[in-house]
């Protein structure tokens, strides 16, 4: 069993006040709050080894690129990608998903097929949008049914040689649902598709092995995983990067420039132009670090025990309805109040010091499909606690009170 205590002493922030209050904080689903370890790698980053990496042949260059690269090898290792070269470093799930779509634009054709899940963040919709857009490619929608799970069904009867890329987070954003990646990948690939995994939310709750897996593309951020602001992390097979074109032009992605011709460097550089944000891809792989050493069953166990328990005493509250009441689910909670807006229940708790997230979550269409303008969203993380849940359950009864 976790110390939690001894846990929340590592993140700074949890002792903080916040209107007067003891913060209480569950928009963990938004982004995670850091451990010293991490705020302080960033400043041991710029106190003793900053420069930039892969130029110099100073001795501050090597050190800075190799922290780098170590760090790129420890996530190669967190993530049981095959190449650490099928590790690129990006600013976040936005930015892996953009690049991977940006480099489907010169494969697509029209009458080729997109297939998204119902369940996606607007950052693994409006990229594949665009694409469609761009290519004469069709975007067709995995639907989803009244607890929020997709309907699998209805994906392998929308599944043919016409589908050449499938999309779908691994964890719902707005509704926790974890989705069957693994059986989608496997149906996707007898018909020819590649596989992008979303797996922004994913990455905070388990770790992922893409090769069991068997994706093609898997993105996630650095953010939501005790990880700095502006880091992420695309996999690719490495067959697939080699096929895609560049992303970005610039520096540090060729072999050789002339005014006639450039030929792009290899993996992983190939899709890394420009100075990249050195700092934070060394510190994500501190948090790498930090999230293997509590160990992943105990988050699990955890945070199994704060869903249930915030499920239960959230039920206690009468016209209170949860949206995502499938069986697979991670500690995230959408919920609403009969007659109530999310966003007058969201900014009374505040006062009180307690942060959840109000609003569509970046998914209107899961909202549309509820045909609610938004729910109430609290996402646990291993450094909360039931106590913290009964807090806040005691503030919605207030609010509640307050509001009818
Ligand atoms: C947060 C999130 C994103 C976007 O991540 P950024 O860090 O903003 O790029 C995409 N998908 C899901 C499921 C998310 O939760």
């Amino acid at each position: 069993m976790l110390d939690i205590q001894k846990i929340r002493a590592d993140f700074p922030i949890l002792s903080e006040k916040v209107n007067g209050k003891p913060l209480v904080y569950f928009d963990n689903g938004a982004t995670s709050q850091k451990p010293q370890v991490v705020i302080d790698a960033i400043a041991k980053y710029y106190q003793e080894i900053n420069a930039n990496i892969h130029r110099g042949v100073h001795t501050l260059s090597q050190l800075a690129t190799d922290a780098y690269e170590i760090s790129r090898v420890k996530i190669q290792h967190h993530i049981n990608a095959k190449f650490s070269h099928e590790v690129l470093f990006t600013s976040g799930t936005t930015h892996g998903i953009n690049l991977v779509t940006n480099g489907f634009a010169s494969i697509l054709k029209p009458g080729d097929e997109v297939m998204v899940s119902s369940l996606e963040h607007h950052s693994n919709i409006v990229p594949w949008q665009m694409l469609c857009e761009k290519t004469g490619a069709t975007l067709k929608v995995i639907p989803m049914n009244e607890e929020g799970e997709l309907i699998i069904e209805a994906y392998d009867a929308l599944l043919s040689e016409k589908t050449k890329v499938v999309t779908v987070n691994h964890i719902s954003n707005a509704l926790g649902i974890i989705n069957p990646i693994k059986y989608m990948i496997e149906k996707a690939h007898a018909v020819g598709a590649a596989v992008l995994i979303d797996g922004a939310q994913a990455v905070p709750h388990l770790k992922p092995d893409v090769q069991d897996l068997d994706c093609d593309f898997y993105a996630f951020s650095g953010h939501k995983m005790c990880g700095p602001t502006g880091t992420g992390i695309l996999y690719g097979k490495e067959e697939w990067l080699n096929k895609l074109p560049p992303y970005q032009g610039g520096g540090e992605m060729i072999k050789e420039v002339t005014f006639e011709k450039t030929t792009y460097a290899d993996l992983p550089h190939k899709f890394e132009a420009g100075t990249p944000n050195i700092a934070g891809g060394i510190v994500l792989g501190t948090a790498v670090d930090y999230l293997n050493h509590i160990g992943f069953h105990n988050i699990h166990q955890h945070e199994t025990h704060l869903l249930q328990h915030a499920t239960k005493r959230l039920l206690e509250i009468e016209g209170l309805k949860i949206y995502g009441t499938g069986k697979n689910k991670a500690s995230v909670i959408s919920f609403n109040i009969d007659g109530i807006h999310p966003y007058d229940i969201g900014s009374i708790i505040d006062k009180l010091g307690i942060a959840v997230r109000t609003g569509h979550h970046c998914a209107q269409p899961i909202m549309n499909f509820f045909c609610i303008p938004g729910t109430i969203r609290a996402s646990f993380s291993f450094y909360n606690t039931k106590e913290e849940i009964d807090i806040m359950v005691e503030a919605i009864k207030k609010a509640k009170a307050m509001l009818s």
